[in-house]
C-alpha cells in the first residue's frame, strides 16, 4: 500500500476555478478506493465557504522559516477528513485571505511559494511521511525542489516526487530576484539553467520539472504536444530534454459527483436506459428558466467553459451567426475574456428566445446544462485533458470537439458510413471546420434520429471513470518505490 500526499491550489468542493479543482477531488478518492492512503494538502483561502471552514480541525501551528534575508511566517493546519481522504488546510492569512482564489502573479509568486514549502513541512509537522508527494501545476512547481534541497535530510526528504501539468500556459514566471528572494532556495541553484528564462527572469514551473522524478499529464496527446513548439508554450525543449520521465494518464471524472440518474440538480434524473424516454423533459427545462422557446425539437449547442482563448471562443464568435438556424438554439455559461463576454451577451440581445448567455459560475446551471442540452462544443486550441466533453457523454450529450490533446483521446469521431463513433470532431484550428462540424452533428439529430439516440446511449456507456487511470497513476507509484 502506498501513502500519497497531494499538493496543490484548488480542490473542489471547497474551491474551485477549473479542471484542477476536479481532479485533486476525484483523483484521491479514486485511489481511497483501491486501498492508498491519501492526504491532499492545500491552502486555507478566505474565499472558502465558511460551511466549509466549520468543518475543519485545529492539528496545530508553528513558525517556518522562508525568505533569502530568513524571515519566518506562521503555518496553522486545519483538518477534515470524508469519505476516507484527509485534507490539510494551510491556514496563514497574510498569503491566503486575498484573491478568488488566484489574484495577480505579483501576489501569487510568494503566496505559492509560500505553500510549496509549507506543504513538506506540515508532512514532517504531522509525522506523516509519504512515499510519493504528488504536485500540481505551477503552483506546487516548488515542492519537488525543497524537497531535493532544504528538506533532504529531513524525515520527508525520503519520498519521491511527481509533477503533473494541468495547464502548461501558466509558469509562475517572475523576475529572477524576486524568487531567490521569496524561495530562499540556495543561491548555487540559480547558477545554473534550472531556473532561468534569460538572464533576469526565472521560470517556477521549469524548475519543478527539472526536480520531480517524474512528471505527467492529463493526456497522452497532450504529454507528445507539450514537446513541439506550437504547444510548448517555451517549455518545449525542456520537456523534449525530460521526456524519459514524462507520462500521459487522461483524466476521467467523479462518476458518482457526475450521475445524470442521481443528479439532484436535474429535475427529471435518467439514466442511460431512459435517456431517450426523459432527457428532453430536462431540455424543456432549461429553455424554460432562460427564457429560450420551449421546444424538444429544436438542437440545443451547449458550451461550459472558462472564456479564455485557450477554449477555441474566436472560432465559435467567428461562425455565430451562421451557426444558427431556426431550428437550433446556444447556451452559454462561463465567465473570463470581456471580449467574450460581451460577444455572447451581444448575441443574446440579437438574438432573443434563441440564444442565451449566462455569464457566470454557476455549478448548478452546469448540470442543467450537461443534462439538457443536445451537444457540447469544446472547440479548443489546445485542450491538455478536458472534463467538460466527458461530463457531457456520461450525461448524454454529444461532444463536438477539436482534436487536440484529451479532447482527442476521448472522443472518437462518427463515421457517417458505419454509425460508429461518439463525438463530431475536427483537426484544424479554423472556424469553417467548427461550422462544418455543428452541421453534421444538427444533421444526424435533424435527419437521423435513430443514429444521433444510438451515439447519445454509446456516449453514456462509455467508462469516463477513473478506475483506469488511477491505477496508472498507482503502477507510477510503484515504480517509484521500487527506486527507493
Ligand atoms: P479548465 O480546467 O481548462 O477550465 P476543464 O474542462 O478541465 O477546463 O474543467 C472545467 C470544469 O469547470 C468543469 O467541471 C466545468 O463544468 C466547470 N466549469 C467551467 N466553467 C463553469 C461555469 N461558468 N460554471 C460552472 N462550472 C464551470
Amino acid at each position: 500500500m502506498s501513502r500519497v500526499a497531494f499538493v496543490g491550489s484548488e480542490c473542489y468542493p471547497f474551491v474551485k476555478t477549473g479542471g484542477l479543482g476536479d481532479v485533486m477531488y476525484a483523483l484521491p478518492r479514486a485511489l481511497v478506493r483501491e486501498g492508498t492512503e491519501v492526504r491532499v494538502i492545500l491552502p486555507l483561502y478566505g474565499c472558502m465557504k465558511q460551511k466549509y471552514k466549520d468543518m475543519l480541525t485545529w492539528k496545530g501551528s508553528f513558525m517556518m522559516d522562508l525568505t533569502q534575508d530568513g524571515h519566518s511566517f506562521f503555518v496553522g493546519i486545519m483538518e477534515l477528513e470524508q469519505d476516507g481522504v484527509t485534507y490539510d488546510f494551510i491556514d496563514n492569512r497574510e498569503f491566503f485571505d486575498w484573491g478568488n482564489p488566484y489574484t495577480g502573479l505579483w501576489e501569487d509568486i510568494p503566496k505559492y511559494i509560500f505553500f510549496s514549502k509549507a506543504a513538506l513541512a506540515v508532512l514532517n509537522y504531522l509525522e506523516w511521511i509519504p512515499d510519493v508527494v504528488h504536485c500540481h501545476d505551477w503552483q506546487a512547481s516548488l515542492t519537488p525542489v525543497y524537497l531535493r534541497t532544504r528538506f533532504a535530510g529531513t524525515p520527508v526528504g525520503s519520498a519521491r516526487s511527481i509533477l503533473t501539468i494541468h495547464n502548461l500556459r501558466f509558469q509562475g514566471i517572475c523576475s529572477l530576484d524576486h524568487l531567490k528572494y521569496w524561495s530562499g532556495l540556495p543561491e548555487e541553484l540559480f547558477d545554473y539553467p534550472v531556473f532561468k528564462v534569460n538572464d533576469s527572469e526565472a521560470n517556477m514551473f521549469k524548475g519543478g520539472l527539472a526536480y520531480a522524478d517524474r512528471v505527467t499529464t492529463v493526456s497522452e496527446t497532450y504529454a507528445q504536444e507539450i514537446q513541439t513548439d506550437f504547444y510548448g508554450e517555451g517549455l518545449n525543449s525542456h520537456l523534449w530534454y525530460h521526456r524519459a520521465k514524462l507520462r500521459g494518464i487522461v483524466n476521467g471524472i467523479d462518476v458518482e459527483q457526475w450521475d445524470s440518474r442521481t443528479d439532484s440538480l436535474l429535475p427529471v434524473p435518467y439514466g442511460r436506459e431512459d435517456v431517450l424516454e426523459k432527457k428532453w423533459k430536462n431540455k424543456l427545462e432549461l429553455q424554460r428558466r432562460l427564457g429560450l422557446q420551449e421546444d424538444a425539437g429544436k438542437f440545443v449547442l451547449g458550451l461550459v467553459s472558462r472564456l479564455t482563448d485557450q477554449k477555441g471562443l474566436d472560432l465559435v464568435d467567428g461562425v455565430f451567426q451562421q451557426m444558427l438556424d431556426e431550428n437550433t438554439q446556444v447556451v452559454v455559461l462561463g465567465t473570463g475574456d470581456p471580449r467574450y463576454e460581451n460577444a455572447f451577451r451581444y448575441y443574446e440581445n440579437t438574438y432573443r428566445g434563441q440564444v442565451s448567455a449566462c455569464i457566470m459560475y454557476d455549478e448548478s446551471l452546469a448540470h442543467l446544462i450537461y443534462a439538457g442540452a443536445d451537444a457540447l462544443m469544446v472547440p479548443s486550441l489546445f485542450e491538455p485533458c478536458g472534463l467538460t466533453q466527458l461530463i457531457a457523454m456520461r450525461y448524454g450529450t454529444v461532444p463536438i470537439v477539436r482534436e487536440t490533446g484529451g479532447l482527442k483521446d476521448t472522443v472518437e469521431p462518427f463515421n457517417e458510413y458505419t454509425g460508429e463513433g461518439n463525438g463530431f470532431t475536427f483537426d484544424q484550428y479554423w472556424a469553417d471546420l467548427l461550422l462544418d462540424a455543428v452541421r453534421r452533428a444538427r444533421r444526424v439529430f435533424t435527419e437521423d434520429r435513430p443514429r444521433w439516440d444510438l451515439v447519445v446511449q454509446r456516449d453514456m456507456e462509455k467508462d469516463v471513470s477513473w478506475t483506469h487511470s488511477a491505477r496508472q497513476y498507482l503502477e507510477l507509484y510503484d515504480e517509484l518505490k521500487a527506486l527507493g
